[in-house]
């Protein structure tokens, strides 16, 4: 079993880059109407702005984001009537209190975090040295703070984004509880963020051979994990299974969890899962997955060194499932 030789023990949710994070969320104050106005007038308030799924960041090599004073972010990247284009992300979680009172906007000694929706990128003036980044690209290197900061971020920007008008009747929406609800302006009905779930599988056989595949429109030599949306009506065992048979026509068995990652581009909840495979031949489905085959340890690794296979970059969950089974840090090109 590989399983016992793993250098940790499973894909702990907690230390996937975006999974971590150490803000409370702070729900209960979403509701009251004033609190970003509020924020945004605290000194200690802090905001991130976040565009097309990037964040402002500072530095080359290990960029860390950009948390400016309220005042800036506002002169810096000016919007409409709020929360339209602001959402409240929550305090920091040391000395969080128990039932803060209805008068103050954040427990003692914690900071408050908003986000800045940037409608266009263009009007947004940075300050010297700063850029805008790919949060898939850097999730990584970001801290556990600043990761889960722009994870829930970028989640948000990319739902308001998308969901401008009224599935109900077609009306505009607006921004309410702080950027976590828009309301139908007609009809009144509330919406909510959605999160999509998806399951991401690492398919392994009674050889500890791992199954990679290649989909249609990754970059040449990029192998991964299998995966695929849970479609409605449906189990997330269900999905593993019917995934792995239509995309390579190997059947699965057992199947278990090993943790889950938020991936906002623009919407999903990757469900990672070791899953046991039945069968070992592989007919690929030609549509979304163009070739596949079983990987030992010591293929896989021959395989990344000569350059002849590239995984996913160290963001993803896939990167952990497939460093899960193989024991130990993936090795790098030569
Ligand atoms: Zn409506």
């Amino acid at each position: 079993m590989s399983g016992l030789r793993a250098y940790r023990v499973g894909v702990i949710s907690a230390e996937l880059p975006l999974s971590r994070t150490t803000t409370d969320r702070a729900a209960d104050l979403r509701e009251r109407p004033d609190l970003v106005a509020a924020l945004l007038t605290d000194p200690t308030t802090r905001v991130l702005m976040v565009h097309d799924g990037s964040v402002v960041t500072r530095g080359d090599g290990n960029p860390e984001l950009v948390l400016l004073p309220a005042g800036q972010a506002a002169l810096l990247a000016p919007g409409g009537e709020l929360p339209e284009g602001w959402i409240f992300l929550g305090v920091d979680d040391v000395d969080r209190l128990p039932g803060v009172s209805p008068t103050e906007t954040r427990p003692a000694g914690a900071r408050a975090y908003l986000a800045r929706l940037v409608p266009d990128v263009d009007a947004a003036v940075l300050l010297a040295g700063d850029q805008w980044s790919s949060l898939r690209e850097i999730g990584a290197v970001l801290s556990a703070r600043d990761a889960g900061l722009a994870t829930a971020a970028v989640a948000l920007e990319r739902w308001h984004v998308r969901h401008p008008r009224c599935p109900r009747c077609g009306a505009a929406t607006r921004s309410e509880q702080s950027g976590w609800v828009r309301r139908c302006l007609v009809d009144g009905s509330e919406h909510y963020p959605r999160s999509d779930p998806a399951v991401i599988m690492a398919v392994v056989d009674e050889a500890d051979r791992i199954l990679l595949g290649h989909g249609a429109l990754w970059p040449e030599h990029r192998y991964s994990t299998l995966a695929g949306f849970v479609e409605p009506g449906e189990s997330v065992e269900h999905a593993i299974r019917r995934e792995v048979r239509e995309e390579v026509g190997v059947i699965v068995g057992a199947v278990e969890y090993r943790g889950s990652q938020p991936w906002p581009f623009p919407g999903s909840l990757m469900l990672g899962f070791r899953a046991h495979a039945l069968s070992t031949d592989i007919t690929v489905d030609a549509v979304e997955v163009t070739a596949a085959r079983w990987f030992t340890h010591m293929e896989l690794r021959a395989g990344i060194r000569s350059g002849w296979v590239g995984l996913p970059n160290n963001t993803s969950i896939a990167h952990a499932l497939i460093e899960e089974w193989y024991g130990s840090e993936l090795p790098d090109a030569i």
